[in-house]
C-alpha cells in the first residue's frame, strides 16, 4: 500500500515538475493556469494530462495538432515515480508515524527539487535561485530540528558550497557559476559530512564519463559548458541511496 501511494503521488509529483519547469523558463506563473500544446496552443482536457498513460495512448503526439511530445514528460514522471518509491528505503523502521511520515515528505521534497533542477540544467544550463534558494532554507531548518545529524549536515554544507566558492573565487568565475555554489551547498546539508565527498567525486566521474560519451557521439565538441548541476545531482542521489556501504568505505580509508 505505502508502494503504490508513493508511486502514484510520484507520477502526479512529476507530472507538475514538467509544467513547473516549462512554466519557470518562460515566466508564466508556476501554479497556475491550465496545461496546453506547445504546437497548436490546444488547452489539454485532464484524460490527456494523466502522468504516462495518456502519453502512452496518445502515442506521443497531440490529440488535436499531432505534433509529437518530448520522451522528457513520461521519463520524468517515472523517474520521479522510481525515486518516491524507492525514498520509503530511507525512512528508519520503528519511529513514530508522524516522524515517519515527515522523513519521507522530507525526501520526496529533496527528490522533487533535484529532478526540477536536473532537467532545468540540462535543458537550459541554469539552476534557477528561485528553486535552489527555498530548497536550502527548507533543508536548513529541516536537518537543524533533526536531533540527530545536525552538525553533519551543516559541516556537509560549508564543505559543499565552500568547494564550489573556492573554485570560483580562485577562476573569477569562469570555471563555475554562483548556481554551483547554491546547489553544492543544498547538496551538502542533505548528505552531510563524510558524504558530500564520494558525492562529488561520484559527480566528476560521471561527469567525465558523460562528457566523453557526448563527445564519442559527437554531440559536443570540447570546450564547451557542460551542465555540472546535472552530475552533481546524480551524484548526491547515488550518495543517498547508498549511504551505508559509502560510510563503510570511508570508514576503512581514514
Ligand atoms: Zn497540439
Amino acid at each position: 500500500m505505502p508502494v503504490l501511494i508513493s508511486l502514484l503521488f510520484g507520477l502526479a509529483i512529476g507530472s507538475f515538475l514538467n509544467a513547473a519547469i516549462f512554466r519557470l523558463h518562460y515566466g508564466l506563473p508556476i501554479w497556475r493556469g491550465r496545461s496546453q500544446c506547445f504546437t497548436c496552443r490546444m488547452e489539454l482536457a485532464w484524460h490527456d494530462l494523466l502522468p504516462v498513460a495518456s502519453f502512452l495512448l496518445l502515442r506521443g503526439h497531440c490529440r488535436t495538432c499531432d505534433a509529437e511530445i518530448h520522451w522528457q514528460y513520461p521519463v520524468v514522471e517515472l523517474v520521479t515515480a522510481l525515486l518516491f518509491v524507492l525514498a520509503l528505503t530511507l525512512v528508519p523502521l520503528g519511529l513514530p508515524l508522524g516522524v515517519s511520515l515527515a522523513q519521507l515528505f522530507f525526501w520526496w521534497f529533496i527528490f522533487a527539487i533535484f529532478i526540477f533542477l536536473f532537467v532545468y540544467d540540462a535543458r537550459y544550463g541554469e539552476l534557477p535561485d528561485q528553486i535552489t534558494l527555498p530548497a536550502i532554507l527548507i533543508a536548513f531548518v529541516w536537518m537543524q530540528m533533526m536531533h540527530w545529524g545536525w552538525q553533519s549536515s551543516l559541516i556537509g554544507g560549508v564543505v559543499g558550497g565552500g568547494f564550489f566558492l573556492a573554485q570560483y573565487l580562485i577562476s573569477r568565475g569562469r570555471w563555475v557559476g554562483g548556481g554551483d555554489i547554491r546547489l553544492g551547498f543544498l547538496i551538502g546539508l542533505v548528505v552531510g559530512w563524510p558524504l558530500v565527498a564520494p558525492s562529488f567525486i561520484l559527480a566528476y566521474v560521471l561527469g567525465l564519463v558523460g562528457v566523453l560519451i557526448l563527445l564519442g557521439l559527437r554531440r559536443k565538441t570540447f570546450g564547451e559548458t557542460v551542465p555540472f548541476g546535472t552530475y552533481l545531482i546524480a551524484g548526491a542521489l547515488i550518495a543517498i541511496f547508498f549511504a551505508e556501504p559509502l560510510l563503510k568505505y570511508i570508514g576503512r580509508m581514514l
